[in-house]
This record gives C-alpha cells, structure tokens and sequence, in this order.
C-alpha cells in the first residue's frame, strides 16, 4: 500500500504530484517483475482520490501501462483545489504531469488548473470513476487488497491512497457530545456570546 499527498503530512501541490508519480513507479516496477499472471477482476492498483496526487498516480499509471482504476467520492475531480474559493490563484513550482508535460508557472488560478486536469483526463481516457466512496480496506491472504466502496468491491494488487487530509470520518454511531456550558442570562438582558468554554464575554461588553 502506498500514501501518496496530503495524507503523508505535507500540503502542496507539487508534493502530492511527485509523490503520485513515485507511487505508480514502484507499483510499475513491482507488477514488471513478478511472475504471478494478471487475475481475472484483479487491478494492479487502486488509486483512491482524484486530487492532485491520485490524479498524478493515476497518469503515471496509465503512461506505464498498469491495469488500474481510480475512485473519487465527490462527483468532481480535483480534491482540495477544486473547493478552494473562486479564483484562488495556486502557488506551485514548475512540475511535470504525466501524459500532459510541464506545468511551468509559478501560480495558476484554481479553475485554470481544475480544467487542466478535467482536460487531461479526458482526452488520455483514465478510468476513474467519480461518486465512489472506499469503506473499507482489507489485505487478504493472497496479498490482494479488497477495497469495499459504496457501489461494491474492487480487487486489487496495490492501493495507492491520496486522501488528502480532509478524508471522510468514520462516525462512531455514539450521540454527539455537548460540550457547551451553560451560562447564567446576562443581568443586562443581551445575549451571552460563548466564544471559548472557559470566557463567557457578554455582547454588552462586560464581564459578568
Ligand atoms: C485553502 C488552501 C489553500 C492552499 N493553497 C495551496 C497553494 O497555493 N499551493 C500548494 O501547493 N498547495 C496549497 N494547498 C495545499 C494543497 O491543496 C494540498 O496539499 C493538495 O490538494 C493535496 O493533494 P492530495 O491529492 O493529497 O489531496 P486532496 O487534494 O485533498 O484530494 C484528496 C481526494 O481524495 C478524496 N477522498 C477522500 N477520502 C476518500 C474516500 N474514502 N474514497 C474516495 N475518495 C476519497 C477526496 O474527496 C479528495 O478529492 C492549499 C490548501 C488549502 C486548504
């Protein structure tokens, strides 16, 4: 299993790139030189994520002809980039993407970038498959990843995870805790503004 972008603990874009490339390098490598045959309904790599690092991982993929498929659970690709705000310039050092070339500005709008790799996409025909969310990620005893996404299993050699760090909780099913105080009314009558858990500052200016 690789980790490729955010996820690993370093937030930029050209990381995540670099990181996706290596990622499918190795998988490359590794699939080259073993001698088990390709399985019926087998992958040789699972890309989870269509941010700038599964993106990358899934082009490389492609460029060395590995077996692959790429989930995204938003219908969108892009991860981070494509939710920051409108016309958010992007500040990155030159990097090359696979099958597309350098990108040899210092900063792109994040809608110039978006369609970039919208267009990349497109024309180089990835298969990745948006609106799909991975559940659940187990290794068998054959070495060979289940992955359990909400639209059934996908079975594969590798997984290359590009999560980013936003990923999507695991929730407990357990009530959400309340942890507000509850504070006495303001003796002047304005409403009590509870900023942090310990200061109740009123928005009468006191401190009562
Ligand atoms: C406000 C802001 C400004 C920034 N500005 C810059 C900048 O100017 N320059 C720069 O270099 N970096 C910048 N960064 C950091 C940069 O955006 C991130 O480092 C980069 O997007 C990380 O790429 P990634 O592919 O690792 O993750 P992401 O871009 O977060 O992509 C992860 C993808 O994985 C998907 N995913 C998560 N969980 C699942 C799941 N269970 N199943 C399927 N899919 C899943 C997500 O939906 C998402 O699309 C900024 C970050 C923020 C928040």
């Amino acid at each position: 299993m690789y980790l490729a972008g955010e996820l690993g603990g370093f937030a930029l874009v050209r990381t995540a790139v670099a990181q996706g490339v290596a990622a499918a390098d190795a998988v490359a490598q590794k699939v080259r030189g073993t001698k088990s045959p390709a399985r019926e309904g087998v992958v040789d790599l699972l890309v989870v994520g269509a941010g700038p690092g599964g993106l990358a991982c899934s082009l490389r993929a492609k460029e060395r002809g590995l077996h692959f498929v790429t989930i995204e659970q938003e219908t969108r690709l892009g991860g981070t980039v494509a939710g920051y705000p409108r016309s958010k310039m992007v500040m990155t050092q030159p990097v090359h993407l696979p099958l597309y070339g350098q990108l040899p500005r210092l900063s792109y709008q994040k809608e110039e970038l978006v369609e970039l790799w919208q267009s990349v996409v497109q024309e180089n025909d990835l298969p990745l498959r948006l609106g799909v969310r991975l559940v659940d990620l187990t290794r068998e005893a054959d070495g060979v990843f289940t992955a359990t996404t909400n639209e059934g299993v996908i079975r594969a050699r590798n997984a290359c995870l590009a999560l980013g760090r936003r990923g999507s909780p695991r929730r407990t099913g357990s009530p959400t805790p309340s942890w507000r105080p509850e504070y006495p009314p303001c003796p002047s009558g304005f409403r009590r503004l509870c900023v942090t858990r310990s200061c109740a500052p009123c928005s009468c200016g006191s401190q009562h």
